[in-house]
This record gives structure tokens, sequence and C-alpha cells, in this order.
């Protein structure tokens, strides 16, 4: 198994959600960006990380096996999901070999996120973090509505947006999901609700989170650039034909 130091690095990846948005009339996990399941992808930038040890996938409860059979190669436990993200991550968890003493929460949906971002919230645990979160500046401006009226601007100078992995000391992730706080989105969410320390570490812009068709295009999209910066890539074929004209 995998260790950081003396450390081992589980993961959890939520992955149960019905991906209503995306409206591809499947779950978003199994939609293929590239020829393969977005979770696919997702489990691969996971495994490209060789510091991450036990990795717990919570599926759509009836494509648990359709799942296991897809991750066959990749060295996963897949468990059932629950009705929310918050269940999901803590049927996950339930499942995580107890060796596993720091646990990384990823989100399936962020299925390209670079191995730097992974690396660095691994860091930030081992430099001795109880809960972090990768972070990235707002780029828009942020009003605060009701209804169709603006009531005003928010100053996002101290905003940030908040991806995954998120990082945890597994008793800190442990105590805040049987405290079980409703309402919070994300897992650093119900560390905070128990006043817990969280820090930031630099996210990633490849780390967007899949919601919508266009996001499946920007996937698609940036797999294809990488694919043709890969180093190992053979050249293109020559031109045989150059053109036809008669
Ligand atoms: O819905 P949202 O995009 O916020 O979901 C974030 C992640 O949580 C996704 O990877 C999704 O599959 C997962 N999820 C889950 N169980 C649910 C709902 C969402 O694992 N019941």
């Amino acid at each position: 198994m995998p260790t950081s130091g003396a450390r081992t690095v589980g993961c959890l990846v939520p992955a149960a959600g019905l991906g209503l948005r995306l409206g591809a009339g499947r779950p978003k996990a199994l939609v293929e960006l590239a020829g393969e399941p977005l979770l696919v992808h997702a489990v691969r930038a996971l495994r490209a990380c060789p510091r991450v040890g036990p990795v717990v996938v919570a599926a759509p409860a009836r494509d648990v096996e359709d799942v296991a059979d897809l991750l066959a190669s990749y060295d996963v436990v897949v468990v059932p999901g629950g009705a929310s993200r918050q269940d999901s991550v803590g049927l996950a968890l339930a499942a995580l070999p107890p060796g596993a003493d720091l646990v990384l929460v990823h989100d399936a949906a962020r299925c390209l996120v670079p191995a730097q971002v992974i690396d660095a919230v691994i860091d930030a645990l081992l430099a001795g973090a109880d809960a972090v979160v990768p972070v990235l500046p707002l780029a828009d401006t942020v009003k605060h509505v009701q209804g169709p009226r603006v009531l005003g601007t928010i100053d996002r100078s101290s905003l940030r947006a908040v991806q995954t992995p998120q990082g945890f000391r597994r008793d800190v992730l442990l105590r805040a999901h049987a405290a079980a706080v409703v309402g919070a989105t994300d897992d650093a969410g119900l560390v905070e609700a128990l006043g817990g320390p969280v820090v930031t570490v630099p996210g990633h812009d490849e780390a967007f989170k899949v919601t919508r068709p266009l996001d499946v295009r920007l996937a698609e999209a940036l797999l294809a650039h990488r694919d043709a910066a890969r180093p190992d890539r053979p050249d293109p074929p020559a031109a045989t034909g150059g053109r036809h004209v008669r």
C-alpha cells in the first residue's frame, strides 16, 4: 500500500450523483468523455499520484456492479452511495481500510484534476493541517440578490471558489461526519461547523467540476489538448497525397 512517509493517504470518491444538471439521462459518473466514463478519468487522475493509497468509490446504488467492473484494473473498493453527497462520503468513509490516517475526498465530477493539486493537499496534511481545501480566486463579480433585485455587490477579494480533493486527518473527518451538520455543501464545511481549522492551497482551473453540458465539451477539449502535448505521442503520419487538384 503506498504511503507518504509513515502516513497512509486514503481517498473517498463520491460518484453517486444523478447528474440532473447535465441532462444526459444517466448518472454523471457514467457519462463518457472522449470515449471513457467520467469516473474512469477521475480514478485515473488519483492513481497517477503514487502517494494515494486505498480508494473507495461511492457509486449510484443500482450501478455498483457495473462501476466495479469498469474500475477493475484500478484497485478500488466500490460501495453504494446515498441520497446526498454527504451521505455518499459517509458511506465511503465507513468502508475505508483502517490503515489510512489521512483522507482525501474527491468529487468524481472533478475528473481532470492535475496531480499538482493532489500533491499540494497531501503536502499540507503532512505539514500538520487538520483540513485542507484547494481554492481559486473568483473571476466574476458577485452580487447579493433577492428575486430579480440586486441588494448589493460583495467584495470578492477575500472570496474563494473551493475545489476537491479536500484533505483531512481521518479522526477530524470522522468527527465532522458524525456531527451530521445539515446544509454543508462540502466536507470542509462540516469541519468549519465544529470550529475546526481549515487551510487553503492553490487550486487549478483544470480541476473544474463537470456539471453542465458545456463542461463536457470543455473536458473533451482539455483531454485532446493533453493528448496532443504528450511527449510520447507518435508523430502524425506524413502527408502522402497532398492536395488533389484536377
Ligand atoms: O451534485 P454535485 O455536482 O455537487 O456533486 C458533487 C459530487 O458528489 C459528484 O461527484 C456526485 O457524483 C457526488 N454525489 C454523490 N452522491 C449524491 C450526490 C452527489 O456521491 N447523492
